[in-house]
């Protein structure tokens, strides 16, 4: 059987990795740019178990098992941290609700702790804690190098018999009764069985030329590192008041982002000064001691957004015949890769929906079971 994968991002890769792994021969990535060039090299590098959405929340646990063993699994290096993360609460109403997912978090093994401010204090002092009422500490959370992880997928493909092909876009999805018969690549037709469109914030461009839409909408995010400084910073610091988050890199650089201002649709991957304005003031305002530091380079790329914020995997079956999706992971895809591109492979290849990936079936939309989900990060 043979198997278009379109985007040569980490979900793309980590579907064709696993296609592989299961003994799948024919497996092909058409990559419009090179390999990582979309979001799956602009992202903050994080990942975390605590999601609102029960769902969310087991699919990540999951899922992070799997991160904790990629090292091994793909012979690169992913470079993790457990450093957890800090949210910072401001109003009680937020902190009961911490307190009320808590109880869920601890049934799915992944408790946090609820800090009194007194004790962030403590334990951060350079926190600038006026408004706060307390915290939410996630210690299974983390951070890892989204460089080895991509390219650690990447060359497991090449390895395991895979093609990568770059500068490759797929002008269109070519059906024909009902069925997919491959891909139009450069002008040329290539026969595949089945496609699977893993396109990141181009994925609807990708599925409209085969008459399939979904409610996608990729939103540009900005995203900015100082220059690096002695590293004190060790969770991910969460402002839940500004919308924006603080980390420090293994370098020593400062990273984060503010959500703001909202930017729909493809575009340009631009930063803006509004943005920089933004951020510089959350940042000072979170960790006063940012006012020295400089900023030094700044980037942006997409959060795919569905209408509740979760992640659309698998087929409908009033698609054509072996049209497969993968996308729409808002600010938290890198972390679902792993257990995204296993399940993936076991639905191409055995039909299978695994009671973790059902929730997530790009059907939910039209029949209104939403998998609601606002803990969104920047
Ligand atoms: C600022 C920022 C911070 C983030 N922080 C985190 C974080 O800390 N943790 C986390 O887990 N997630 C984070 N994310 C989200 C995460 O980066 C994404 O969810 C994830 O990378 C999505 O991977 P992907 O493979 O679906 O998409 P992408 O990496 O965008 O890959 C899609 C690929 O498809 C290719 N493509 C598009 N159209 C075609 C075509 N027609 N033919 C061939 N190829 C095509 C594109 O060139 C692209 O390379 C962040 C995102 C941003 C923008």
């Amino acid at each position: 059987m043979s198997i278009a994968v379109v985007g040569g991002g980490v979900i793309g890769l980590a579907i064709a990795h696993y296609l592989l792994k299961l003994g799948a021969e024919n497996v092909v990535v058409y990559e419009m740019r090179y390999v990582g060039s979309g979001s799956s090299t602009r992202n903050a590098g994080h990942f975390r178990v605590h999601f609102w959405a029960p769902e969310n929340a087991r699919f990540a646990v999951e899922s992070r098992k799997m991160f904790l063993r990629l090292g091994s699994e793909l012979g690169w290096n992913p470079l993790i941290e457990l450093n957890g993360y800090l949210f910072l609460l401001y109003d009680e109403g937020v902190l009961r609700a911490y307190r009320r997912a808590n109880q869920t978090w601890s049934s799915l093994g992944v408790p946090g702790k609820i800090m009194d401010v007194d004790e962030v204090g403590e334990r951060y002092p350079y926190l600038n804690l006026e408004g706060v009422i307390g915290a939410f500490f996630g210690p299974q959370d983390g951070q890892f190098h989204h460089d080895f992880i991509t390219f650690g997928y990447y060359s497991s493909v090449l390895k395991r018999g895979g093609r990568v092909l770059e500068y490759a876009k797929v002008d269109r999805i070519v059906v024909e009764d009902g069925r997919v018969r491959g891909v139009e690549v450069r002008g040329g037709f290539r026969e595949h069985e089945k496609v699977v469109v893993a396109a990141g914030g181009w994925s609807n461009e990708v599925l409209r030329t085969c008459g399939v839409e979904l409610p996608l909408v990729p939103e540009r995010k900005e995203i900015g590192v100082t220059e690096p400084v002695a590293r004190f910073i060790e969770p991910l610091i969460i402002n839940t008041k500004l919308d924006g988050y603080l980390t420090q890199s293994i370098r020593g650089e400062i990273m984060g982002s503010v959500d703001y201002p909202p930017a729909p649709n493809v575009m340009k991957l631009t930063n803006t000064i509004t943005w920089i304005t933004r951020f510089a003031k959350m940042a000072v305002e979170t960790i006063p001691a940012l006012r020295h530091v400089r900023l030094m380079r700044v980037w942006s790329g997409f959060y795919v957004v569905t209408p509740d914020h979760s992640h659309v995997m698998g087929r409908d079956p009033d698609w054509p015949e072996g049209l497969y999706v993968a996308t729409g992971f808002s600010g938290h895809g890198f972390m679902l890769a792993p257990l995204t591109g296993k399940l993936m492979a076991e639905h191409i290849l055995y039909d299978k929906i695994h009671t973790l990936m059902e929730p997530f079936l790009p059907t939910r939309f039209k029949e209104g079971r939403l998998v609601k989900e606002t803990m969104v990060i920047g």
